[in-house]
C-alpha cells in the first residue's frame, strides 16, 4: 500500500484501526509510539483531517462496505482493531466482513454485555468493553481500600492494597492464606523498594503492599480486614 509521506506500509506488521473515535485514536497513537505502522480507516472527514499526520496512513471511508475495505488491502492485514461503538449494526457488520476474510487477529470494542456477546458468537476472539470493564474496575477502587484492581477471565482477579495487619511480621509462607482467606499474595513492595515476587519466607511490614490473587469475592473480603493505615488513623484519632 502506497502512502504520499511515508512509503509503503508493511502490511504483515502492521495494524489497521477501523473508527477513530476516542478509543480507535488511543490505540492508534500507542500503537505508533511503540513503531507500529497503522492505517486508520473513519468515514468522518474531520476526524480524517484531525489524525492526518499521527497515524501511517489515515483514509475516509465506510468500513461495512466489502469493497472499501478490499481496495484498502484490509483483508490482508493480520491485525485489525474495530473501534466503532455507536453503531453496533456498523461494528457487527465490519466485524462480519473481517472474520469472511479470515483477518486472524481481531479485535472488537463492544459498548454492552449483549453487543460483546454477539462479537464472541461472531467468532471475534479479543472483545474488549473498555467501559464497563473501567467502569467495574473503579467501583472498587472508589471504596478506597484498593489500589489497584485487574479482573480476568471468569471472577479471577489481581488486587492491590497495603498488607493486613494480621499479616505483619509473620513470613507469608505461615499465614494459611488459601485455607482461611482464599487467596494468594504474588508480589510485594516495601515502601520505596521495588515489587518483588513473595516468598513463603517473606515476613510483611508494616505500610508495604501487595499484589492479592484470588476470586473476586474473596480479594474484596481480603480487602476489608484491617490494614497498618486504619490502624494509624486510630492512634492518631
Ligand atoms: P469512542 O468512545 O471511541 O469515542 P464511540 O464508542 O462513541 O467512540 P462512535 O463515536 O460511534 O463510537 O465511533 C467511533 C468512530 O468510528 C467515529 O469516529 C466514527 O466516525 C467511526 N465510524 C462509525 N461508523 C464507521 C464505519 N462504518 N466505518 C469506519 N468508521 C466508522
Amino acid at each position: 500500500m502506497r502512502n504520499s509521506r511515508q512509503g509503503t506500509i508493511r502490511i504483515q506488521d502492521a495494524v489497521c484501526v477501523i473508527g477513530l473515535g476516542r478509543f480507535g485514536t488511543a490505540v492508534a497513537t500507542e500503537l505508533m509510539k511503540d513503531g507500529v505502522e497503522v492505517l486508520g480507516i473513519d468515514p468522518d472527514d474531520h476526524v480524517v483531517q484531525a489524525m492526518d499526520g499521527s497515524v501511517t496512513h489515515v483514509v475516509r471511508g465506510d468500513a461495512t462496505q466489502e469493497v472499501t475495505l478490499r481496495k484498502l488491502s484490509v483483508h490482508e492485514f493480520e491485525t485489525v482493531v474495530v473501534a466503532i461503538g455507536g453503531s453496533i449494526e456498523a461494528s457487527i457488520l465490519v466485524t462480519g466482513l473481517l472474520r469472511k476474510f479470515g483477518v486472524p487477529n481481531i479485535w472488537a470494542k463492544a459498548v454492552s454485555d449483549q453487543h460483546a456477546e454477539i462479537l464472541k458468537q461472531l467468532g471475534v476472539p479479543h472483545v474488549v468493553k473498555p467501559e464497563t470493564d473501567m467502569g467495574r474496575r473503579t467501583a472498587h477502587l472508589l471504596r478506597g481500600t484498593l489500589e489497584e484492581y485487574v479482573e480476568f477471565a471468569g471472577d479471577f482477579v489481581i488486587t492491590q492494597q497495603l498488607a493486613p495487619e494480621f499479616a505483619i511480621g509473620t513470613p507469608i509462607g505461615e499465614l494459611r492464606l488459601r485455607r482461611n482467606y482464599g487467596v494468594h499474595i504474588t508480589g510485594m513492595r516495601h515502601p520505596g523498594e521495588p515489587w518483588q515476587i513473595a516468598l513463603p519466607e517473606t515476613a510483611l511490614r508494616r505500610g508495604d503492599h501487595i499484589l492479592v490473587a484470588g476470586n473476586r469475592r474473596n480479594a474484596d473480603n481480603f480487602a476489608r480486614l484491617p490494614r497498618t493505615d486504619d490502624l494509624d488513623s486510630e492512634l492518631d484519632a
